[in-house]
């Protein structure tokens, strides 16, 4: 079988929490470890601690590559949070993709679990690498140099770091006060005092509760995803039924996600909002799941987004195929695959190698019969 033309693979690193220490030294926070853990192969990347974000100690764990047909980088990211919310795992979810991606050189979720990033730009790789992680830790940018997201109370000028750092490789260096804060759009070359004690305050305040939660059992659930354009017209990816813990939107918002019967009765109903992307062109996007009720069975006919900017429709006609592919043993998705490519299930295909324990999630857009109701 030949290699569909434009996939490639998406590379997702694992940033695990090590111990949180407080600001007077004490261990604040022993996250739990993520249950579902990918093994590190021989010869992969070891675990290694990092500093990322400014915050410290945390260990970087190697996903294995999860095919795809995108390489825009809006979309990348989306597929990096619909794997983070199918798996379910602790800490954060940073993917990346080497060669030409289409968009941004880096965007993540403000105060979110994931974030995107090119990894072939060299110096500035390094430092975007830290920036998208940094707004997951709630970081916004310095005022300057045509930043959004800024924070008024950034203490420095011109995006400083203000105060002495300590680079401690390569046998340490001094920092000096004027170097810039690797949230600043004008130069950045390492983290301030402030941004530092932000992102630990976050963590302490979100890595303790959040963490807590992960440890539910997956359930039967019913996988949304979608987002917002940069115009603010919704829309949603194919619906897909799954095992996964529950991911729930938040309460309340500008955004309704229903599901209704044919006869236009709602089965389901949730307000939310769609956040922005730091660093993006005003799109926003999101992954849900929500377990699945007995009385749904089979019986949803359609599923709407609905906003201030109109209404995105999933129905027994949408057409859009997408395969996920889910490797059963450590449940960790393996292939995001669109159009054409849907029917190409193999992962793995430079080698040519098979992988008897993936499994296929196929859907056009709303679960069909087999999905509900799988022989
Ligand atoms: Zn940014």
């Amino acid at each position: 079988m030949s290699v569909p033309v434009g996939i490639r693979s998406l590379v997702i690193l694992l940033l695990a929490a090590g111990t949180l220490v407080s600001a007077c030294g004490e261990a604040a926070v022993e996250p739990p470890r993520p249950a579902n853990r990918a093994p590190v192969a021989e010869g992969a990347i070891p675990h290694r601690s990092v500093r990322v974000g400014g915050t410290g100690d945390m260990e970087v764990l190697l996903h294995d590559p999860v095919v795809t047909s995108n390489h825009t980088a809006e979309d990348l990211l989306r597929e990096t949070d619909l794997i983070r919310v199918m798996e379910a795992a602790a800490g954060y979810y940073l993917g990346t993709m080497t060669g030409p991606v289409l968009g941004n050189h880096g965007l993540a979720y403000q105060s979110g679990r994931s974030s995107f990033s090119v990894v072939d730009l060299r110096e500035r790789s390094e430092l975007v690498i830290a920036h998208e992680p940094g707004h997951n830790m709630s970081l916004q940018h310095p005022p300057g140099c045509g930043a959004g997201f800024v924070d008024a109370s950034f203490p420095h000028s011109g995006g400083t770091i203000g105060a002495w750092g300590y680079d401690f490789r390569y046998g340490g260096r001094l920092v000096a006060p004027h170097a810039g804060d690797l949230m600043s759009y004008c130069q950045y070359d390492w983290v301030s005092d402030y941004h530092f004690t932000n992102a630990l305050r976050h963590r302490l305040a979100d890595e303790g509760t959040d963490l807590a939660a992960t440890g539910s059992a997956p359930v039967r659930s019913l996988l949304l995803w979608g987002g917002v354009s940069s115009q603010g017209i919704p829309y949603l990816e194919p619906a897909f039924l799954v095992q996964a813990p529950a991911a729930l939107p938040g309460r309340g918002g500008a955004y309704a996600i229903t599901g209704h019967r044919a006869s236009g009765e709602e089965v389901f109903s949730h307000r939310f909002d769609v956040s922005e992307l730091a660093d993006g062109d005003g799109s926003g996007s999101f992954a849900f799941t929500l377990p699945v009720e007995e009385e749904w069975n089979g019986s949803i006919a359609g599923i709407s987004l609905s906003g201030p900017g109109g209404t995105a429709l999933l129905t027994r006609d949408t057409d859009r195929p997408v395969t996920i592919l889910r490797d059963v043993t450590y449940g960790r998705i393996r292939g995001i695959l669109r159009g054409e490519s849907a029917g190409f299930a193999d992962p793995d295909m430079a080698s040519g190698s098979t992988h008897p324990h993936l499994e296929v999630h196929f859907s056009r857009g709303l679960p069909d019969a087999e999905a509900w109701h799988p022989r």
